[in-house]
């Protein structure tokens, strides 16, 4: 046990290494709030995307101290004491193993407030454990999983949604005007009823609500449809999305008790 969290601290001071070397830029048009140095975690793993084009965007989102973690070793890393060091965990994974011992921590992670982005096809990720779609605030039902026919989700891609902010004045959407992106639609997806929602899309092959913000625990959790390549990780508005989800998932409750927009 002490063998096994002595190597996973290890690699996450790899990680810490690795990331450190990357200069964080700061776009045009990123908004002040998101320049707090937040330390956020960023899992990858189960699903091929373009790894430098994302990256790049990720790293120039603002002035965070990103490290990554692909998995397996990401849910390994789980069950380390230094995971309670990050204030964001940001999943662009799509992945189905974890441990009971894992579920547990994970769950643990909403007790402390750590903030949760879930992206694109991280929805699909744990088909098999029931909690996560409480936590995520939705559910991609896979088809190879055993659901009624009537029951799965479906995805499209390359279609030209036009998006509306549907809670304007919410922190994630700060800076946000309705915009249209070319990008992969999910339909037939779950959302539980508990989120709000923060932007919609009226696109027949897409479920309506693309982005909602949601509490669990005392986590903020934000989840963004929209997230399938460049054509997305260059649009304005995603980026802008994804800084703005990050800062105020970043902002744990126990610091912020006034009430804010969303909670
Ligand atoms: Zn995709």
């Amino acid at each position: 046990m002490v063998r096994s969290r002595f190597k996973i601290l290890a690699l996450l001071l790899t990680a810490l290494l690795i990331s450190g070397c990357r200069g964080a830029k700061t776009p045009q048009g990123v908004t002040e709030s998101t320049r707090q140095g937040q330390r956020v975690l960023l899992i990858t793993g189960g699903h091929d995307f373009h790894q430098e084009k994302f990256f790049d965007m990720f790293f120039s989102l603002g002035d965070f101290r990103i490290d990554t973690l692909h998995q397996p070793v990401a849910n390994r890393s789980l069950l380390s004491d230094t995971i309670d060091l990050y204030d964001v965990i940001v999943f662009y994974d799509m992945w189905q193993e974890i441990s009971e011992q894992e579920k547990n921590a994970f769950i643990n992670l909403t007790e402390i407030g750590t903030g949760l982005v879930f992206l694109h096809h991280s929805l699909v990720s744990y088909q098999k454990w029931d909690d996560i779609k409480q936590i995520r605030g939705g559910k991609y039902y896979e088809r190879s999983y055993d659901y009624p026919p009537e029951r799965l989700s479906d995805y499209k891609h390359d279609i030209l949604m036009d998006i509306t902010v549907k809670a304007p004045h919410h922190p994630v959407t700060a800076g946000i005007r309705d915009f249209r992106i070319l990008d992969e639609g999910y339909s037939n997806i779950e959302v539980i009823d508990e989120v709000t929602p923060l932007l919609t899309t009226n696109h027949p092959e897409c479920s309506e609500i693309i982005a909602w913000a949601h509490r669990y625990n005392n986590s903020r959790v934000v989840y963004i449809l929209p997230g399938h390549d460049d054509k997305s990780w260059s649009n304005e508005n995603y980026r802008r999305l994804l800084a703005n989800a990050i800062t105020w998932t970043g902002n744990r409750l126990e610091k912020y008790p006034f009430p804010i927009i969303g909670d």
